[in-house]
Order: C-alpha cells, then sequence, then structure tokens
C-alpha cells in the first residue's frame, strides 16, 4: 500500500531504504548463559529487579496529582498487578534456572509467550492488554541493566537500513551511534529533544513526531525519508521513488559543493570574523568537527559519558575523555559542558522518577547536591586543561549563589590537584550557560561572576514558553521565533557584549540557517553547532551583509506580531 505520513524533520537530506522495526534498544536484550554456580545470584537480581519496578510505581502512585484523571490511577495499579502475577514474577526465575540465561532474557522470552496468549484473546481490551505488559516489561529491564552496560542493539549493519521506532531515548541513540543505517522516524519526540539533537549529530535523516508509523509499517517495507519537507513514504510507486533519486543525488551534491568551504574562514561581506564552532557529545564526535572546519569546540555535553552505564565514569576515565578531546583541537578552545543529566538525559542509576523532571534536580542542581561526583568531574577536567585550551561551562544556572557554590567547588579542586602535584591551567575561563529565562533577565549577576556565557536556546525555549521539549503532544508550540523568546536572546547578546562579557549560542538555532542572519543582526559573533550544520552556515554568513541584517533584525525586534516577525524573517533571507 502506497501512503506517505507527515512528521516533523530533525535532519535533513532524503533517504530511500528498508523498514528495520525496533520495539525499543531496551528490548532488545542479550543473551548469554550463566555458569551453574552463578545461577543463584542472577536470580538474585531478577528479584531485586522486580522489587524494584515495585517502589518505581509505588513512587508513582504517591505522586499522582489530585486533579489527575481516575484512569491514571488504575493504570498504575493495573501494573502492578501485572507486576505480582506470578506469570511474570516467577516464571523466568524458572527460565534462569533450567536454561542457565541471563535474567533480561529470561524476562523477554517470558514476555513474548506472553503476548502471543493475548493476542489470541477474542477480547479487545485483553488484546490491548498486550501493551501494558510491554511496558511493565521496560520497567523491570530498566532495573535489570541499571546494573550494567546496557546491551547493542542487535541492529544489522547497512547503511539503507531505516529505524522504526515508537520512541528512542538518549541512551537508546547512544547505542544506534555505533551502527550505520540510512535514517530513523519514530512516533513521538520533539525536535530539540535530546534524541533529535543525537540524531542530527548521527548526520542522517530523520523524522519524529509520525504518531502512527510504527503501526503502519511492516518489517522491509520501502521507505522515503523526506528529511526536507518533514515525509515519510511508504512503499513509493516508480514514479515518486524516481523522483526522490534525483532529488537524493541533488541534495548529495549540494553537500559536497558546501564541503569545499572547510578551510574558508567565516567572514561577513563587511569582513567581520564570526567563529563557528562545533557541539559534540563524544570524544569520537571531534573527528566530524574537524572535517567541518569548527574553529574550535562550544559545546562538549560531557553527560553522554555518563550514559547507559550504571557505574559512574571514573576521574581518570573523564580526564582521558576530556584530554583526547582537547588535544585532537590542538590548542583551538573546547569548552567543556559539566554534567547536564536529569529530565529526559536520566543516568540509569537514578533512582526516584521525579514529579517533574525538567523543572527538578537537573544539571548543576544535581551537581551541587553531589559535590563529591562534580568535584571528580572539575578535576578530570582541570587536568585535561593542561593539554589544550580547555574552558568550562556550567548549566542551568539561575542563582548567584549556584554560581558562587560551582566556583567554591572548582576552587577546591584546584587545591586538591595542587596538593597533590597535578598541572593544569590556572587561568581556565569559567562560563555559564543562559537557558532560563530568570538567567537571561539578570545577567550582571552573571556577567559578574563568570568570564563567558553561552545561550542554551533549547531549553531558553522550552522554559520560556512552558514546552516540554520531549512531548510531540506541544512540539506545534515549540517556536524560536516567539517574540518573548527573541528578545531574551536580544537582551542576553546586546547586554554580554555592551559589558565586554564574549557570549555564544550553542542550542539548535545556532544551526539553523533561517536564523542565521537574524542572530548576526542582534550581534552574535559565535555559533557552536553540530557538525553537520556548520557548512551551510558558514556559507550563509559569508554571503550575509551586517550592515543589512542589523536594521532589519532591529525592525524585527519592535514587533510582536508572528506574522510580521516572518515576513521580516523572509526579507532578512531574501
Ligand atoms: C540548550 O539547552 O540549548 C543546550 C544547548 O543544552 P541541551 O540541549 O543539552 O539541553
Ligand atoms: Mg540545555
Amino acid at each position: 500500500m502506497n501512503f506517505a505520513l507527515r512528521g516533523t524533520s530533525v535532519s535533513a537530506g532524503i533517504t530511500i531504504g528498508r523498514a528495520h522495526l525496533v520495539s525499543s534498544a531496551r528490548l532488545e536484550v542479550a543473551h548469554y548463559e550463566i555458569a551453574p554456580a552463578a545461577v543463584t545470584a542472577e536470580i538474585f537480581r531478577f528479584d531485586a529487579a522486580i522489587s524494584r519496578a515495585k517502589q518505581d510505581l509505588v513512587a508513582l502512585e504517591a505522586h499522582i496529582p489530585a486533579d489527575a484523571p481516575t484512569e491514571f490511577g488504575a493504570f498504575i495499579e493495573l501494573h502492578r498487578m501485572i507486576l505480582e502475577d506470578s506469570s511474570l514474577s516467577h516464571v523466568p526465575r524458572e527460565l534462569i534456572r533450567e536454561r542457565r540465561c541471563n535474567a533480561e532474557w529470561a524476562l523477554v522470552q517470558q514476555m513474548e509467550t506472553l503476548l502471543e496468549q493475548f493476542e489470541e484473546a477474542e477480547d479487545a481490551y485483553l488484546r490491548e492488554r498486550g501493551q501494558d505488559i510491554q511496558q511493565v516489561v521496560e520497567r523491570v529491564l530498566k532495573a535489570l541493566m541499571g546494573g550494567k552496560t546496557l546491551a547493542a542493539p542487535r541492529l544489522p549493519d547497512e547503511a539503507r537500513l531505516i529505524v522504526v521506532a515508537h520512541d528512542l531515548s538518549p541512551a537508546d541513540m547512544l547505542l544506534f551511534k555505533g551502527h550505520q543505517f540510512g535514517g530513523f522516524v519514530t512516533d513521538a519526540g520533539g525536535v530539540t529533544s535530546h534524541t533529535a539533537i543525537l540524531a542530527r549529530s548521527l548526520n542522517i535523516p530523520a523524522l519524529v513526531g509520525l504518531h502512527f508509523a510504527r503501526h503502519m509499517i511492516r518489517e522491509n517495507d520501502l521507505l522515503i525519508v523526506d528529511g526536507i519537507q518533514g515525509v515519510l513514504v511508504v512503499d513509493p510507486d516508480p514514479l515518486i521513488l524516481a523522483e526522490y533519486e534525483t532529488r537524493q543525488s541533488q541534495h548529495a551534491l549540494e553537500r559536497k559543493k558546501l564541503r569545499r568551504l572547510r578551510h574558508t574562514p567565516a567572514a561577513t561581506l563587511e569582513g567581520t570574523p564570526i567563529e563557528l564552532f562545533a557541539n559534540i557529545e563524544l570524544p569520537q564526535d571531534v573527528k566530524a568537527a574537524h572535517e567541518a572546519g569548527a574553529q574550535g569546540i562550544g559545546l562538549f555535553r560531557s553527560e553522554f559519558l555518563f550514559l547507559n552505564r550504571h557505574e559512574l565514569p571514573s576521574e581518570d576515565e573523564q580526564f582521558e575523555a576530556y584530554r583526547n578531546v582537547a588535544r585532537a583541537m590542538e590548542g583551538r578552545p573546547v569548552v567543556i559542558r559539566t554534567l547536564d543529566v536529569g529530565a529526559d538525559k536520566a543516568l540509569a542509576l537514578d533512582a526516584p522518577i521525579a514529579p517533574n523532571p525538567a523543572l527538578g534536580l537537573r544539571a548543576i542542581r544535581y551537581c551541587l547536591a553531589e559535590p563529591q561526583l562534580f568535584l571528580a568531574q572539575l578535576r578530570a577536567i582541570l587536568r585535561a586543561s593542561h593539554y589544550g585550551s580547555v574552558r568550562i561551562l556550567l548549566p542551568m544556572l539561575a542563582h548567584a549563589h549556584e554560581i558562587e557554590q560551582a566556583l567554591a567547588l572548582l576552587k577546591l579542586a584546584k587545591e586538591q590537584l595542587e596538593a597533590a602535584g597535578v598541572r593544569y591551567d590556572g587561568e581556565i575561563l569559567v562560563g555559564g550557560m543562559i537557558e532560563i529565562p530568570a538567567a537571561a533577565l539578570a545577567l550582571p549577576l552573571f556577567m559578574r561572576r563568570l568570564d563567558f556565557l553561552s545561550i542554551g536556546t533549547n531549553d531558553l525555549i522550552q522554559y520560556t514558553l512552558a514546552i516540554d521539549r520531549t512531548d510531540d503532544a506541544v512540539a506545534h508550540l515549540y517556536d524560536p521565533m516567539h517574540p518573548a523568546v527573541l528578545h531574551l536572546i536580544a537582551h542576553t547578546i546586546q547586554t554580554a557584549s555592551r559589558g565586554g562579557t564574549p557570549v555564544g549560542v550553542c542550542g539548535e538555532m545556532a544551526g539553523d540557517v533561517l536564523l542565521t542572519r537574524l542572530l548576526l543582526g542582534m550581534g552574535l559573533r559565535n555559533f557552536s553547532m553540530h557538525p553537520a550544520q556548520l557548512p551551510a552556515i558558514k556559507e550563509r554568513v559569508l554571503r550575509t551583509s551586517l550592515e543589512q541584517a542589523q536594521p532589519l533584525a532591529q525592525r524585527l525586534l519592535r514587533t510582536a506580531e508572528p506574522a510580521r516577525i516572518r515576513e521580516l524573517i523572509a526579507s532578512l533571507n531574501a
């Protein structure tokens, strides 16, 4: 059947390939044999995970808001009953004992048996309960996998394979990083969720928010992912296929042309130099940053070193990762952001589920609550600073006392290294992210205490417009061109520049070619983005006249009307 689905593009380009359905990387568990002497311990591990999943449900139940629909409580109750049923809590124990297999595999085997039985049920209500079983199993698996590194998904390495999933977490995406595939599409997800950001870093066409893809697509269906128009075509007829093949080669040709700009310095038509930096998630991403001609790393999201594992990376392991990046950049700036966990980047060992994770103990708040963990990271960054031009960036700041506490811990980390005779850059610069509206409106607090600022537009938009960036139900309200957002950004750039504090943008807006001239017109001179976006941004910078962009940007800031804002953006890009 030939049909098309509309979604939101998170990574441009066109790919044509075969569908590979994944339920979730978490459900694609590894299978291994357990030594006879380890069977009891494996059963104990399974029991512990069941108890942990129960505790999670109890915690969830305790946080049901008074005005929540009654179904919500009933749903948790149902999950508790499923979890307590012997078919799920006892049968896998027998499988572990009889087949000497790992707990994850035993659990998924039993889940599949149960799902088959449910699918055959006459009663529609019962058939639908299969989904609940899957969700409960995922919860137990999460608890089980908290104990060790997750298994990589069993994905055949094939460039033209397109992953189709209901949803993928940032941790899932990280596992996909090791595989080659042609594109991915999900039913859920917002355009600046960390899953989407990672997809962008893979530089393959990707769509989110398709709603029905996982249900309507079958394994091996021929798919066209059009990341330019935000369309997924399933089983295209020959004419459409031929048209897309032509567009695909044109797009590849354009990218190739852009890559020729790699060594051209970024400057406007007037010759004003513009810094174009790269965002990376893992040390190996430095290669892509180099290939794109990045002048520095503007954002190293260090938390990705902490995902998909139970134990924290040691100070030495972190030091090596940071030093590798510092060395590879050969003296060019490397901005390492301190651990920004929480919200959609939960640590596997994070026990309680916060009632509202995006507003909870995230980023700097988490680090200040865990000073030993933070100190270890600060020491690791300081040690790496001896090998390049390393800078520290503190995420999600809102209060002066948060900066002061972080700086006090940094001082302590320096003293500890000095006492141990370890070298580090005594002049290391410390910056703060402006990603909470309160920070953008109280800039002097930040400028007085910090060496530079970096605007995190992804969170700034999330918190200004009260839109969960991971929730596709509100994705249409996530608007970088909202006048409130634009004012906060322009105010931050102008206030920091006037006060002599270097300022950059490292959120996704920096990599959006439609907004380059607007940001330049507002006075931005430092952009940090995914390496894949850098060549197109450079090309736009090279064709921009600040003399023309500045007055248009100022005019745009004087209006609040969405239609007028869009008109002026169009004039800027004409
Ligand atoms: C941001 O919020 O804009 C940002 C760069 O940080 P992250 O996307 O990792 O939250
Ligand atoms: Mg952020």
